[in-house]
């Protein structure tokens, strides 16, 4: 995997570069726009992850510049202004994705993977497991005739779980790989999570539908069933 940064801020480019390169991942950093552009000409990229406030070029000008390339691969933007507006106008101009400042490592990273497997054809837009649905794009769930439309944790945390049946995940390593936490919060996030999704996910005629596929394994965490 070979990513292009395109981010101006020396800190934030800094963890991203760190913590995709512990996953194995090649970087590329770009300082604004115009660098990145050049950068795109000479490698090809898996995924761009695109500041939107830069100097010289922007992230607008960026994309509008990035069109005329081919192959050009998918980009998530980064905003520090979580405004509607920017994200608007973002994924008009062909981007694929946003994430909001400040974020977690891990849920670049995951978006990351999305976006690419996407591309590639390697994972469908609907995960469908057990009877459940769940949407990549939109984070829609359904679930006997429940439907709810997941947090962006909650996604990961379903999507996570069920890419995997019949493995017991503990919570530290939900914990991990959903929230970027490498230390015992000393909270029950992971359990919390877990009961809202159920509850968000409870059928019309609770109690004709078959059991939830998300099993508690107590003392340990959790897993999807085996089918
Ligand atoms: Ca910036």
């Amino acid at each position: 995997m070979h990513i292009l940064l395109i981010e101006d801020e020396q800190k934030i480019a800094d963890f991203v570069l760190e913590g995709l390169g512990a996953l194995g991942w090649q970087c590329t950093h770009a300082l604004e726009g115009a660098a990145g552009l050049a950068a795109v000409g000479q490698t090809r990229f898996d995924a761009i992850v695109l500041d939107w406030m830069l100097p010289v070029m922007d992230g607008m000008a960026f994309l509008g510049r990035l069109r005329e390339q081919t192959p050009c691969p998918p980009v998530i933007m980064l905003t520090a202004k979580a405004e509607l507006d920017d994200k608007l106008q973002g994924f008009q101009m062909g981007a694929e994705d946003y994430l909001a400042k400040p974020f977690h490592l891990e849920e670049l990273a995951a978006r990351i993977r999305v976006l690419v497997q996407r591309r590639t054809g390697q994972a469908p837009e609907n995960l469908r497991l057990n009877g459940l649905e769940l949407n990549r794009v939109t984070r829609k769930a359904t679930w006997q005739g429940a439907t709810a439309v997941l947090s962006q944790r909650e996604f990961l945390l379903l999507e996570y779980l069920m890419q995997s049946p019949g493995q017991i995940f503990t919570r530290k390593k939900i914990l991990f790989h959903v929230w970027g936490i490498d230390f015992d919060p000393q909270t029950n996030v992971v359990d919390v999570s877990i009961q809202r999704l159920r509850k968000k996910l409870t059928p019309p005629n609770a109690e004709l539908a078959p059991e939830f596929p998300l099993e508690t394994i107590r003392g340990v965490g959790y897993r999807w069933a085996s089918q």
